[in-house]
């Protein structure tokens, strides 16, 4: 396998009619499947509980997707328990084997990628594209960290001494909480998940509330490819609940969690507590929200900034932490570009995910859509309304939104949505659209249009993001390509799907020998 380099999973051509054809027979395979109650899986062993929560289909609410327990506090801290027990075998497994479960669920996974997909178009309103990139993705960690952490274990350049041999190997923490996000709910839980037991960790994934199912479909193919139990256990239930009581364990070494800004302060605070017996500083790698900006300058080509505006603002409902909310313009070319953009969003398609051409698909769930509402209103004070605006029942739709005249000040400038609202602001020139571009406490993902080589260098410096990318759309980073993170109230910076990411699972040990 290490022979071939890594090489991205390529994206599914659905206008091939063999390709459409598995995917309608894995949509109506999952439509079979709908409805079921799954688990807890702590220790290999499948628990039940009392209390159960319904994950229900966003286009159409009262079809429930699958029923999950309701973890306990003792439940979270016995699978705690677990995870800790099975750490003191699986650290001394050797990362060739670890890497070979990697490598075996990739395979899988790619058998089921319509499958997977399927999931995705049902549980969180993925479009077929949408819901085929994040399975792409998953596949992509997979084979990626496998092959990270066989570099990891390899020889570590040391500078030799007289008289020593020495090395630098890089051993495992222990249980980490893992605790991802819904909005890819292949990919993001499949990459946090298998970057921590590649590297020697034990697990207990809590799955957001909104996507269990997919990360069930996960477990399952774990048990498949012969996972031995307790490496990752299956804790579902509520974030509030369960999730403090993981994060406050003291047993759990590292917190690695993708989701709002919000919890993830919560989280970095309570995980800065040292509790009596707890030997350790937790460690915490927090993935957050974004406000991200897409600039256009005089020089651009405004029909391919138009194009990448649409897709970064209203891909997946504006559902992504890379969604381009903003669209920051100077102010020559501001009304062209707003009116093609206007124009090219009017023609996007909204409404049944399981056909293949639609577009736009529901907001996640009835919480979302309030909450996108009341932005919508806050917009309408705030800025025109040029497009959009409404809901369409009875799942939770909401039309692709566009607010004009924005000012840079204003919250819907600021404030991540995380829904399919673009707020276009005029900036006064190049260097204007670059402070607006840098004036939220955000800093994750951003554009550039521009044909001006320097102004390409400058934002190079002085665009403060994480991903930054220029005259293409802020969303869609592709694993080994653009490794992801971003800076100050975007999070820690991780740096998935790049080098030094599985560092963040790991710890070094020098070990010097005289000779
Ligand atoms: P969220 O913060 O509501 O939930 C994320 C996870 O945290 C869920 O599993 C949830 O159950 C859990 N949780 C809730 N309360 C908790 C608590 N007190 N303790 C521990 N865990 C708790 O976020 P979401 O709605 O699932 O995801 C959307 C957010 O994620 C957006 O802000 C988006 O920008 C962000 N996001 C960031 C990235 C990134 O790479 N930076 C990627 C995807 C999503």
């Amino acid at each position: 396998r290490l022979q071939t380099p890594f090489t991205n999973a390529p994206f599914t051509d659905f206008s091939k009619e063999e390709n459409k054809h598995a995917q309608e027979e894995a949509i109506a395979q999952v439509r079979s499947e709908l409805g079921q109650t799954y688990p807890l899986i702590i220790g290999g062993k499948k628990i039940t509980g009392e209390k159960t929560f319904a994950s229900v289909n966003p286009s159409q609410p009262n079809q429930v997707i699958g029923h999950f327990t309701s973890a306990t506090v003792e439940q979270a801290n016995e699978a705690v328990k677990v995870a800790a027990e099975t750490f003191e075998n699986w650290k001394h497994v050797p990362a060739e084997e670890r890497a070979s479960y990697l490598f075996a669920a990739a395979d899988l996974m790619r058998q089921r990628r319509f499958y997977f997909n399927a999931w995705m178009i049902f549980e969180v309103g993925k479009s077929w594209v949408e819901a085929d990139g994040d399975t792409a993705e998953a596949i992509d960690f997979l084979e990626y960290y496998a092959r990270e952490m066989l570099r990891l274990a390899g020889d570590q350049p040391v500078t030799p001494l007289p008289g020593e041999e020495n090395k630098l190997v890089y051993i495992p923490l222990g249980v980490g909480a893992v605790i991802p996000p819904w909005n890819f709910p292949n990919a993001i839980m499949v990459g946090m998940t298998s970057a921590s037991f590649v590297a020697g960790n034990t697990v207990v994934l809590k799955p957001a509330s909104t996507s269990p199912a997919i990360a069930y479909q996960f477990m399952r193919l774990l048990e498949e490819v012969g996972l031995p139990a307790g490496v990752v256990n299956f804790l579902t239930g509520s974030g509030s609940v369960v999730g403090d009581t993981l994060v406050d364990n003291p047993r759990v070494r590292y917190i690695s969690f993708t989701g709002s800004r919000d919890v993830g302060l919560r989280i970095y605070e309570r995980a800065s507590k040292t509790p009596k017996g707890q030997r350790w500083l937790k460690r915490t790698i927090l993935e957050m929200g974004g406000k991200d900006g897409i600039v256009v300058d005089e020089t651009a080509d405004l029909d391919a900034a138009a194009t990448a505006i649409v897709a970064s603002a209203f891909g997946f409902q504006g559902q992504k932490c890379s969604a381009g909310s903003r669209a920051i313009v100077v102010e020559q070319v501001y009304d062209k570009v707003l009116e093609k953009v206007v124009e090219k969003t009017k023609t996007l398609t909204m409404g049944d995910v399981t056909q293949p051409t639609t577009y736009m698909g529901p907001v996640v769930d009835e919480n979302a859509m309030k909450k996108i509402l009341e932005y919508i209103e806050l917009g309408k004070q705030e800025g025109r309304l040029v497009t959009g605006g409404k809901h369409q029942g009875p799942g939770y739709f909401i039309e692709p939104t566009i607010f004009a005249d924005v000012a840079p000040e204003a919250r819907i400038s600021l404030e991540e949505i995380f829904g399919p609202v673009l707020a276009f602001i005029k900036a006064k020139d190049f260097d204007d659209a670059l402070d607006i571009a840098n004036n939220t406490e955000y800093g994750l993902t951003g554009s550039l249009f521009s044909n001006d080589e320097q102004r390409l260098e400058r934002a190079g410096e002085e665009f403060h993001v994480g991903n930054l990318y220029f005259n293409r759309k802020c969303t869609g980073a592709m694993v080994g390509g653009h490794p992801f993170g971003g800076f100050n109230m975007s999070g820690t910076d991780s740096k998935a799907g790049g080098p030094d990411y599985l560092l963040l699972f790991t710890q070094a040990k020098s070990i010097s020998k005289k000779k």
